[in-house]
């Protein structure tokens, strides 16, 4: 069955008001996304099949779901004909890519422009109206830290493959090392911008809400340190801001080919190398030569095996898009002993992130709702560091903008999120603690 191609026009490229742009776009010429539909199982393995070389947006995850794919003018006949061949439904989701990276950058030095002339000594202000750079996420913890002395420590905990600080910021009030541990993984994978933008804006809505003594907040910031990593792939994300928007994967050469780095979400150390991965250097599951390669993988875990055991409770890494909340396993489709309490608090953590814009976010265990990627950190933190409450969130949107998330969406995107967290946490804390 075919469905017709429907072409979405980018709307981007009928509202693009042209900057002056020096940068070289002409990397992104010819590049499209298409949606595909898998219907039985032979398409869905087909669709798995072409993961090795293909750049999925959005991984096929279930029969008679959506599967985002980019296509470059060096593949797009080939994988058309295999699709065809196959009677794999799809449409064009994004006709042009390079009209959106080109809007995404016009957009960007339009907000620069008129914040700097807002901006005074305080980096908050304007800070989630558009994507930052690494310096500026660092300038932010710097900041955080000398506004609120007692309640944020910036730690660093190892170092890029570029040779870039990693950093985190410890939140809580009368932090000690004993209260119950909440870490939040941000900007993994590179392309990913509202991660980070919001796993920095959670950690600014702790903090004034503490001020502010809204009770809910109070009650989590005095029941849990939070451990928040803004920034764990930073040279993947300075690559995404300077070379290329579209990378995801860290930035480390490869003895054994040209192409340049490892899925950090696929290098942790529990089940690593098995399905959803693969041993092609140059694609994008590419878990590298062994568990733990990758530096910024092995810095986190060091950190959090060496100072957090045992009193880590919760792990949450920030992804884009496609809004879920999912939970081990990811490597098998068994259900872990936890599931029951796993899916409970997810189930309520998604019913609260709808309440603010109407957002539906789809929940469940990994394999259920996606298909297996084994090496991830959800999987690592709950089957090696024994976190009970494991899980991965993908934030906005479904689709349409895919990665590349409009800045006007940093603010809405991170409350509702925020939203949901802070009611996980809080019903965690009243049945656990
Ligand atoms: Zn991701």
């Amino acid at each position: 069955m075919m469905i017709s191609p429907k072409i979405l026009i980018p709307i981007f490229s009928l509202l693009c008001i042209v900057f002056a742009n020096n940068e070289n776009l002409s990397e992104y010429d010819g590049l499209k996304v298409i949606r595909v539909l898998p219907v039985n199982h032979f398409q869905m393995i087909s669709l798995l099949n072409l993961e090795d070389d293909i750049d999925f947006w959005r991984r096929p995850d279930q029969i008679n779901r959506f599967a985002d794919l980019m296509i470059t003018p060096n593949n797009s006949q080939r994988v058309m004909q295999y699709l065809s061949s196959r009677n794999i439904g799809y449409e064009i989701l994004i006709d042009n890519v390079r009209a959106i990276v080109q809007n995404e950058r016009n957009q960007m030095a339009k907000i620069r422009k008129q914040l700097e002339m807002l901006r005074g000594s305080d980096i908050t202000v304007g800070f989630w109206q558009s994507y930052q750079r690494y310096e500026a996420i660092e300038n932010l913890m710097n900041d955080l830290q000398d506004k609120y002395p007692n309640l944020v420590h910036k730690i660093n905990f190892g170092k890029s493959f570029e040779g870039r600080e990693l950093n985190l910021m410890r939140i809580g009030a009368n932090s000690n090392e004993k209260k119950p541990v909440i870490f939040i993984e941000g900007g993994i994978h590179a392309r990913e911008w509202i991660s980070t933008a919001f796993v920095t804006h959670f950690a600014n809505r702790l903090l004034i809400g503490y001020e502010n003594h809204e009770e809910d907040i109070k009650t989590l910031m005095e029941t849990f340190d939070f451990y928040i990593v803004p920034l764990l792939n930073p040279d993947g994300y300075e690559y995404t801001h300077t070379k290329y928007r579209l990378w995801r994967k860290t930035r480390s050469t490869q003895k054994s080919s040209s192409c340049f780095g490892v899925d950090p979400n696929r290098n942790f150390g529990y089940e690593w190398g098995g399905e959803g991965t693969s041993s092609n250097p140059c694609s994008e599951i590419y878990p590298g030569t062994k568990a733990f390669s990758e530096p910024e993988v092995k810095a986190e875990t060091d950190y959090i095996m060496n100072n957090l055991a045992g009193r880590a409770l919760v792990y949450v890494a920030v992804h884009s898009y496609g809004q879920y909340l999912l939970y081990p396993w990811g490597w098998t489709d068994k259900p872990t002993p936890d599931n029951d309490r796993l899916d409970s608090m997810a189930k309520l953590a998604t019913e609260e992130m709808a309440k603010r814009y109407s957002s539906k976010y789809i929940y469940g265990m990994s394999t259920k709702v996606l298909y297996a990627a084994a090496g991830a950190g959800d999987d690592w933190a709950y089957g090696s560091a024994s976190i009970p409450y494991s899980y991965t969130l993908e934030l906005r949107d479904e689709g349409y903008y895919g990665f590349q998330l409009p800045p006007e969406q940093i603010i809405p995107t991170s409350e509702e999120a925020g939203d949901g967290l802070i009611a996980m946490l809080l019903a965690i804390q009243k049945n656990d603690l």
